[in-house]
């Protein structure tokens, strides 16, 4: 039987954080030690490289996934461990695990079978509390906005106005609506309050859009948390907290370093949940990322949809980033499921759903063509793809011009991926002509009828009156030349997540906008969308457990 994640990833015998940090040149006093092979790149230490000029910058990213994700994360570490081998001085910027996938169904993030980082068990446990401080500094501003309202609300908010939601960083539904402040009248003033997951909250999306502490503090001033009974916008800094909040997060805004199984340097910061917020790691370690390596390979949440366009529309526009070239990673057996076959028989061989379901992953290669990037098709080996299906897809690749490579980086770790790595340094030696899909001065309804025609294909968009109503006072309040952050289904292009393919004829409705100034954006919400997930009837929880001598199984 195959060995599992954490099997592979125990056996690996970690080199001490510094001798890895060493081989990029980070110098050991830069670091900030969390055990043995954890650290943290010291504040100094990320202004002495600033300045240090920007290297090639690789976006992994997929087509509409299966539930149990396509290996985005996993490419992104094979990929980067398959350059490092070519000579390359390579970095991979990652972003950390949530507690609730870990819990629930999907598994961690950091990567998978020969292509992991570690150790993956604190990767994906508390790691250096990044998620804590993210939890705390929210739930601040909960505590305080509340007090307020019970210490003569001063700042004439109204308790049914209140945007700003508590969070933790756990799959419970049961939190998701809730009464808060009942009983006596010392125990607050009651209302429906709810909780987002950790990795949904505006301070994450904030943090991984934020140059640095300073820029990170203002953004937390600008945080929309109510409106008053008038109706005007309560922001944090009327709390008078930022201050307090990025205190909190003063070593949180410091990117995390840690290793590949083959010894290779990887940052792992930030993890905004992809349909609530922007999806991408943040944008201090992206940085330092470029300013070290030759090469830097990133990864956006879900498929291309959704997370490579906020990486292009979103982050690499406010953080004025050159990407270079994009991997589209693809499987088998998520073609299958595009080409109409279930879930549960994507084991069987059937060349011709698959070559059905290229349809999808054809619409992904067309939005970044749409952006101007040169990119490449990596297609994720499985055990279960057979000969038959592998040469279809090739053929396939080959007939319509898509350059193409078969990654084979969760069985063999970085030499599964030495074709993709040479032809994406040849990529990256291109001249692209990368621009954002949009104008920030378009009005609302234009930026969202563009992403929603040439990312998703629909014919047009419908707004909700609700929807209607929001943007006319966005407008009026001066917060219309703000990028969107579309909240949309993973699984479909369609705001159903139950299309497959590549849907036409469709529209998309959008029921709510919601303005996270903060961060920088604003959300636009279609279909069903939540910010806090349930557990399923089998928790992954049900088979972890941890022995006397403190060794972790069942972790994945
Ligand atoms: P994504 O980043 O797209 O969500 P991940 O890289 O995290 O996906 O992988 C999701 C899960 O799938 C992980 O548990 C990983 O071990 C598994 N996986 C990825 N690639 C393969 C593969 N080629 N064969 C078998 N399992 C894989």
């Amino acid at each position: 039987m195959a060995k599992t994640d954490l099997e592979i990833a125990q056996e690996c015998v970690m080199e001490p954080i510094e001798k890895v940090a060493a081989k990029i040149g980070i110098p050991a006093d830069s670091l900030e030690h969390y055990g043995k092979y954890k650290a943290k790149l010291s504040f100094d230490y990320l202004k002495s490289i600033e300045n240090n000029p920007h290297g090639k910058l690789v976006l992994v990213t997929a087509i509409n996934p299966t539930k149990a994700g396509e290996g985005k994360s996993t490419t992104t570490v094979g990929l980067g461990d398959a350059l490092n081998r070519l000579g390359k001085k390579t970095m991979m910027a990652l972003r950390e695990p949530s507690l609730g996938p870990v819990f629930g169904l999907k598994g961690g993030a950091t990567g998978g079978g020969y292509a992991q980082v570690v150790p993956m068990e604190d990767i994906n446990l508390h790691f250096t509390g990044d998620m804590h401080a993210i939890t705390t500094a929210n739930n601040l501003v909960s505590a305080c906005l509340d007090n307020v309202i019970h210490q003569g609300n001063e700042l004439n908010i109204d308790p049914e106005k209140v945007t700003f939601k508590r969070c933790l960083d756990m799959n419970d539904r049961t939190l998701r609506n809730i009464t808060i402040g009942c009983g006596a009248k010392a125990n607050g003033v009651e209302r429906k309050d709810g909780f987002n997951i950790t990795v949904a909250s505006e301070i994450m999306a904030a943090l991984c859009l934020a140059d640095d502490l300073m820029d990170l503090k203002k953004r937390f001033g600008k945080m929309l948390v109510a409106y008053t009974y008038d109706d005007k916008p309560v922001y944090v800094h009327d709390l008078g907290i930022e201050g307090a909040l990025a205190m909190v997060m003063k070593d949180a805004v410091l990117p995390n370093i840690v290793q590949t199984l083959e010894h290779n340097p990887a940052l792992i910061h930030g993890g905004p949940f992809a349909n609530i917020a922007h999806g991408c790691n943040s944008v201090i370690a992206t940085k330092a990322c470029l300013e070290l390596a030759d090469y830097t390979v990133t990864e956006a949440g879900f498929g291309a949809d959704l997370g490579a366009e906020k990486f292009l529309d979103i982050k690499c526009r406010l953080a004025d980033l050159k990407p270079n070239a994009v991997v589209i990673v693809a499987t088998i057996r998520a073609l299958k499921q595009h080409g109409g076959i279930a879930l549960e028989d994507l084991k069987e061989e059937n060349v011709e759903a698959m070559l059905a379901g290229c349809e999808n992953l054809a619409k992904h290669i067309d939005t970044v063509q749409q952006f101007g990037l040169p990119y490449i098709v990596a297609i994720n080996e499985f055990v279960t793809d057979t000969p038959a299906e592998v040469a279809a897809l090739e053929k396939w690749c080959e007939e319509n011009n898509h350059p193409m490579s078969l990654s084979q980086v969760w069985a063999k770790g970085g030499e599964g991926a030495i074709d993709l790595a040479n032809k994406v340094v040849a990529l990256c030696d291109q001249e692209n002509n990368y621009a954002p899909l949009y104008d920030l001065d378009k009005t609302i309804e234009e930026k969202i009828e563009t992403i929603a025609k040439k990312v998703y294909g629909a014919d047009g968009v419908d707004f909700t009156e609700e929807a209607q109503s929001q943007i006319a006072k966005f407008n009026e309040l001066g917060w219309d030349k703000l990028p969107i952050c579309m909240a949309k289904t993973q699984m479909s292009l369609s705001d159903d997540g139950k299309v497959m393919g590549r849907p036409t004829g469709f529209r998309i409705t959008v029921r709510e906008l919601r303005p996270s100034l903060g961060a920088g954006f604003i959300v636009a919400l279609t279909g069903k969308v939540l910010t806090m997930p349930g557990l399923p009837k089998h928790p992954s929880a049900l088979d972890m457990d941890v022995d006397e001598d403190g060794k972790i199984v069942g972790l994945f």
